[in-house]
């Protein structure tokens, strides 16, 4: 990747993805499944772009939503509606209501009460809901607090017991249709053992309602495949894929795979230039154009990304990188060895494919970045800059 001419053809802050390296990781776990029949349903959340979304559609992909607003992107990309999944912990009933007219493949409920809510919903429209419940098998996926999600003291899913009574409750309703299961214990795993535990509980489950006449077809095992960040060991998908089969021999479900991070996070950068160096009493700070507000993950997670000084090397000294928010956690990298550097200076902050741009905002009234793709050698904008009259717009208006 030439970043400097990209810097200079697009401007900075930029996000820039690799898209055959995204259609690679798309690949590869849908390699690693191919003893089956399976389903990989990008996790929209990660990067919801369209243009990327478009991408994955055209190799096949299905897509997990959080919200209706990914499912209407899902739609709108080109992804058919057979392979959309619509999961999160809490929806709302006009969501739930669009998603069960929009006939997507299955809804992944994560409470009683929402099971509740969504036969009330599937009966007023007079629809038979397709659904998965998302069971929490609390296993510690030893992953950072904030991104496991399968341990009982988590808000997502319900337990054994309680899915049990939820898919004979499904079983019992007119409304209701129980066509999958589902976990997902969390993300940034890169430990093989917890995945196959959780896999094996969930195949046990499902293995026991079978006996009941509960045949599912999906078997659901999240998303959650680490990439590397820095140095940490990460999982093969096959390997992967070889730990939950081996929990599941006899059985014939369609396999289903929630990918996010693994398919976007290394295929894209985020670049921005240096403004200014500053030395403190105590600390080298190289302050850059790119944010907290455009890359929050540092800030909310205190999450690793490799930064690079384009083009420089010489002689390296600690610096901090960061940005121009009026925050203390606006910072984008810690104590890293990083040559002297001077304005205009490009860097490149590595792994920023997923949870970059779509955690983004506008605060400090700063608009959010272009995002661009490569493809095949060629570049090409995919979401342009937002302008200051853009940010406003919702507001002028009413200014009396
Ligand atoms: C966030 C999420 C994913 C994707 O997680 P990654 O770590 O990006 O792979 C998949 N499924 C569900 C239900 C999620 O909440």
């Amino acid at each position: 990747m030439d970043y400097r001419a990209l810097a200079q053809k697009y401007d900075t802050p930029l996000y820039v993805y690799d898209f055959n390296e995204v259609a690679k990781n798309y690949h590869a776990v849908k390699n690693a499944f191919k003893a089956r029949k399976s389903l990989v349903a990008y996790a929209v959340k990660a990067n919801s772009n369209m243009s990327l979304l478009k991408l994955l559609a055209d190799l096949g992909s299905g897509a997990d939503c959080v919200s209706i607003g990914e499912v209407k992107r899902a739609l709108l990309a080109g992804i058919p509606s057979y392979k959309i999944i619509f999961s999160g912990v809490g929806k709302r009933d006009d969501e739930i209501a669009e998603a069960i007219q929009k006939d997507i493949l299955y809804i992944n409920i994560e409470s009683e009460a929402e099971a509740e809510r969504v036969e009330l919903i599937a009966k007023e429209l007079g629809k038979v809901a397709r659904v998965s419940f998302r069971v929490n098998p609390d296993i510690d996926p030893k992953t950072h607090p904030y991104i496991s999600t399968g341990l009982s003291e988590n808000k997502f899913g319900v337990d054994i017991e309680t899915a049990k009574k939820l898919y004979l409750f499904a079983k019992k309703s007119p409304y209701l249709l129980p066509v999958g299961i589902h976990f997902h214990i969390g993300s940034q795993l890169t430990q093989l053992e917890p995945i196959k535990e959780a896999s094996a509980i969930v195949a046990e489950l499902a293995k026991s309602l079978q006996k009941i006449d509960i045949d599912l077809k999906f078997f659901d095992v999240g998303g959650g495949l680490g990439i590397r960040y820095k140095d940490e060991k990460t999982i093969e998908p096959y390997d992967y894929a070889q730990a939950i089969l081996s929990t599941l021999s006899g059985t014939d479900y369609t396999i289903v795979t929630e990918p996010g991070r693994f398919i976007v996070g290394n295929a894209g950068v985020f670049l921005t230039r240096v403004l200014y160096e500053k030395q403190t009493a105590s600390k080298r700070f190289i302050i850059v154009d790119g944010a907290m507000n455009d890359l929050l993950r540092p800030s909310l997670y205190d999450a690793y990304h490799e930064v690079e000084v384009v083009g420089k090397n010489g002689d390296a000294t600690l610096a901090d990188v960061v940005g121009p928010v009026c925050e203390s956690g606006d910072f984008l990298a810690k104590d890293r060895l990083l040559p002297k550097t001077e304005h205009g200076d490009l860097i490149v902050v590595k792994s920023a494919g997923a949870y970059g741009f779509v955690m983004s905002s506008n605060y400090n009234t700063r608009p959010r970045p272009a995002e661009v793709a490569l493809e095949d050698g060629k570049d090409r904008l995919i979401r342009e800059r937002e302008s200051f009259e853009y940010i406003i717009e919702k507001e002028i208006r009413f200014m009396v």
